[in-house]
């Protein structure tokens, strides 16, 4: 089912930059129907706060297909474990996809040894990550995965991939192609 899932994913994407609009209905019927019956989204997508990140667009999603997390730098805190948890546990979900994002400003304030006040939470976990990497496209890829590592502490999840239940993996959107190529 998460291989259903990661296909349809691998479609929408190629929908996106191909065509360059977003396909799915959003419209009253759909709302209501959603209302009335609740949501199962195919995917979870834990991803960036970057404005040029658009989750839904760029997978040719609509209404009640993704349950996104976002957070600028794409990193894992307690409140997203906890928001992954709910997704996968009780709707359900199968598939995972933290994914990151080429030109993150998360990334490069940590390579430049930004961070003040609060944003240093961000790029503290960014750090870890990455450790001495200075390639900005090598670290987006470092933290993407570090952030898939960090959910899998979870017992809730790791147990739902362990028992086949859950796909966890990173990708990797780049905003000028419009493109997302995912871990193997
Ligand atoms: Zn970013």
């Amino acid at each position: 089912m998460y291989n259903e899932a990661l296909k349809q994913l691998k479609i929408g994407n190629e929908y996106y930059v191909t065509h360059n609009c977003n396909p799915a209905v959003f419209d009253n019927a759909k709302r209501r129907e959603l209302t009335e019956h609740g949501q199962k989204p195919y995917a979870i997508i834990v991803t960036c706060g970057d404005s040029r990140v658009p989750a839904e667009h760029l997978f040719s999603a609509g209404l009640g297909d993704l349950f996104v997390i976002r957070n600028a730098g794409n990193v894992i805190s307690p409140i997203d474990i906890g928001s992954a948890e709910y997704a996968a546990e009780h709707l359900g979900t199968s598939l995972l996809v933290v994914l990151g994002h080429t030109h993150c400003g998360a990334v490069a304030a940590t390579l430049e040894g930004d961070g003040e006040s609060y944003i240093r939470s961000i790029t503290d976990e960014i750090k870890e990550a990455i450790q001495e990497e200075k390639d900005p496209r090598k670290c987006e890829w470092l933290n993407a995965k570090n952030s898939v590592k960090k959910l899998l502490q979870s017992p809730i999840l790791s147990h739902l991939k362990e028992t086949n239940k859950l796909n966890i993996l990173a990708g990797m959107y780049d905003i000028e192609s419009g493109r997302v190529v995912f871990e193997d």
